[in-house]
């Protein structure tokens, strides 16, 4: 008999080809990936409810016998069914209706004795559960399914929650004494954590809440474990590799930060100091920018960019979108010709994918022959045909807009420069710590001074007029504003209106008087960066715009920002899309329109309201939406984790990534005895660390 990591499933009884096939779709190939599939949850069997105790609105589990079942179709709704079957126990009868899913009455059969789990609702007068899971008792295998915590599975198909049961049951008998625990003795010593064979009987059999709750920490804290083991392998590994010893005194610095129309923020001179010290050392700077929308970042990267480009390096600004290229380079050249500058010092250049052939070339070659000290550009800068003189920085702008894999390629053009990355999506810096943690961090926690807060408002749709009217007046001071829509066209399945239509007819309606412009992505490069010179030189006094807005737009005069079906957006984007407002000293207001009353719906826009701070409004997003789809599918593994919840178990995370660092610290490759099996675990998990582990 094999180990469970090397034996197939197909082997265990009650397994065919048809089941396995089943199961590899969810992932499960061998024996060990059924003992790691866990429950969705449990139920506690050794007690059931009785039928005469139920109370409204409690979850419950009861055991009962089917009495009768019948079938009818609803009044209200055509083609709507309703099953309703009654059940008793020895306390009394119960109704329990199923709606919609007339399939269920085939297993349902007088005499039948269930366990029943749902909610107990009031209808009418009595108490019913509605749509309960159930499942049939029969005589065998009580001693899995009755009289003790359950277990209850996501089921593959073909499964039932007893045949799951069983099969996992099972393998845990025959395989639980071959299980090797790949984390390291001391380290389970030192963090007080139940073995793996005991871990995983009881998250699929508890034998009680405690014994539950300590397989849970184990088996979290190993999944964080291996989560943070690739992490701390890829920043210990890369801080040997020599980087650039920049020279961060001088006079191109120094020079572009005192030519600046203000003063930096305490925050802007710490981050600026922090990038100074990792400039300066020999191991290229790895580092995260955090910082809120508006809150003065591109200052601190172009410092950066001068500290490289002094001492003779080239720097390279990606940023997501060509509007917000064109935006810093118009800027950034546009400083630099300031009175007193170091006019012709520098060489700037711009690339974006709709710059025409020719002029790419003579970019290409201009960045080859080290012509251009500092290039700005879209995803453009990663075309194979960009070769770089002396690559010494790189900066990456609105990081989350990129592919982890499209970020680490900017760097492969030099030979290992400063990394500079920066979001404005910021998260708690615990959470941030572990889930970029093979990256250093730094905050912009405060706006520069003379900020007014914007004002945000929640209208239902029936107040849209009146939401139109204050941007009228708006409009008549001379200031600016936006109006976002969702979507381009009107969408009649979503009963929504696009900015296409709603721009032909405010134009012609409401805002009659004043001139208007309309921006999609639909648009080509050239007329998007035409309508938005437009509205930045006041010849457009409202933008319809949908969410190519959403980041990096700088126009200080547009003070008022309107969002229609506000409900559609995700909540850190609303706020990087207000972010567009209340970006001087002139106060600014922004209106979410909407009316949908899903609880999500309501929470966003309550958070809205609220709260002006991006790292308070991302630990709420992040509280809504969880952190697998906060922080997108590809981008960290986060999805990977199946039990282990980072919100909720921040402790567990901590000594994880500190274990993980001590590990890598004592042994970067992982080389010796007593840590080959968790070398083993680290490479099924990611077979991709071979390499990085041999070769460094
Ligand atoms: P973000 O962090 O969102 O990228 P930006 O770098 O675009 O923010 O800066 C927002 C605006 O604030 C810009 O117009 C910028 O010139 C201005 N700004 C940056 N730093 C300061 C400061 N210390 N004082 C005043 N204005 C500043
Ligand atoms: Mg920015």
């Amino acid at each position: 008999m094999g180990t469970p990591q090397d034996t197939s499933v197909q082997y265990l009884k009650g397994i065919g080809p048809k089941r396995a096939k089943a199961f590899a779709k969810a992932g499960v190939n061998t024996v060990e990936d059924l003992l790691y599939y866990f429950p969705r949850r449990y139920e506690d069997r050794s007690n059931f409810a009785q039928i005469s105790q139920l109370k409204e609105k409690e979850v419950y589990t009861i055991k009962a016998e089917v009495l009768s079942v019948k079938e009818r179709r609803s009044f209200r709704r055509r083609g709507f069914s309703i099953t309703e079957a009654l059940v008793k126990d020895a306390s009394g009868i119960l109704s329990c209706v199923w709606f919609n899913q007339p399939y269920i009455k085939e297993y349902l059969k007088p005499g039948e004795s269930l366990v029943l789990y749902g909610k107990a609702e009031l209808y009418g007068a009595k108490l019913q559960m509605t749509n309960p899971e159930f499942e049939e008792t029969g005589p065998e295998d009580e001693s899995l399914n009755v009289g003790r915590i359950v277990p209850v599975y996501p089921l593959a198909a073909g499964f039932s929650q007893r045949s799951m049961r069983q099969l996992i049951k099972g393998a845990l008998d025959k395989y639980l004494s071959k299980i090797q625990d790949c984390l390291p003795f001391d380290i389970r010593g030192r963090n007080n954590i139940l073995n793996l064979a005991q871990s995983l009987l009881n998250i699929h059999f508890p034998e009680s809440e405690e014994a539950h709750k300590q397989a849970y920490e184990r088996l979290s804290f190993e999944e964080f474990f291996f989560f943070q083991l690739p992490l701390a392998l890829r920043k210990l590994n890369k801080r040997e590799k020599e980087g650039i010893v920049h020279k961060v005194e001088g006079e191109l610095v120094e020079d572009y930060i005192s030519g600046l129309p203000f003063k930096l923020t305490n925050s802007q001179n710490t981050v600026i100091k922090e990038i100074k010290a990792d400039m300066s050392a020999p191991a290229a700077m790895q580092r995260l920018l955090q910082g809120d929308v508006g809150s003065g970042k591109t200052v601190v990267a172009m410092a950066a960019a001068m500290i490289a480009i002094q001492g003779g390096y080239q720097a390279a600004f990606m940023v997501p979108t060509e509007i917000l290229a064109k935006q810093h380079y118009e800027k950034i050249k546009n400083q630099r010709s300031l009175p007193g500058r170091q006019a012709g010092k520098i060489k700037i250049g711009l690339l974006t994918g709709s710059a025409d052939n020719k002029e790419k070339q003579k970019l290409y070659k201009e960045i080859k022959e080290g012509k251009i000290d500092l290039i700005i550009g879209t995803h453009a800068l990663l075309d194979e045909a960009v070769q770089f003189k002396k690559l010494g920085l790189v900066i990456i702008d609105e990081q989350h807009k990129f592919g982890v894999g499209q970020r680490a390629l900017l760097p492969k053009k030099g030979a290992n420069p400063d990394v500079l990355i920066m979001t404005a999506t910021p998260i708690p810096r615990t959470l941030a710590i572990t889930i970029y943690g093979d990256l250093d961090i730094s905050v912009i926690n405060e706006l520069p001074p003379g900020r007014i807060p914007i004002k945000t408002m929640h209208f239902a749709e029936n107040r849209r007029k009146e939401a139109f009217r204050l941007a009228r007046e708006e409009l008549e001071y001379g200031r600016q504003a936006y109006i976002i829509y969702p979507v381009i066209e009107e969408s009649y399945a979503l009963d929504m209106s696009g900015a296409k239509k709603m721009y032909e007819e405010l134009k012609e309606g409401e805002f009659k008087e004043f001139k208007l412009g309309l921006i999609h992505g639909r648009l080509k490069e050239p007329a998007q960066d035409k309508v938005m010179q437009d509205f930045k030189n006041k010849k457009i006094d409202l933008l319809i715009a949908t969410t190519v807005l959403e980041v990096g737009i700088d126009i200080p005069n547009a003070t008022c920002m309107i969002i229609e079906h506000a409900y559609r957006f995700g909540l850190s984007q609303l706020h990087q899309l207000r972010g567009r407002i209340g970006r001087s000293n002139l106060a600014s207001f922004c209106i979410l329109i909407s009316s949908a009353k899903t609880p999500d719906a309501g929470a966003r826009m309550e958070a809205m309201v609220k709260y002006a701070d991006g790292f308070r409004i991302a630990e709420e997003d992040l509280k809504i939406r969880g952190p697998g789809e906060f922080f997108g599918r590809r981008q960290h593994g986060l999805s990977e984790l199946k039990i282990a919840n980072p919100l909720t178990q921040m402790h567990l995370l901590k000594k994880a990534r500190e274990e993980a660092l001590g590990l890598v610290k004592q042994d970067p490759r992982l080389a010796e005895r007593a840590h080959a099996l968790v070398k083993a675990g680290l490479l099924r998990r990611f077979p991709e660390y071979e390499k990085l582990i041999m070769v460094g």
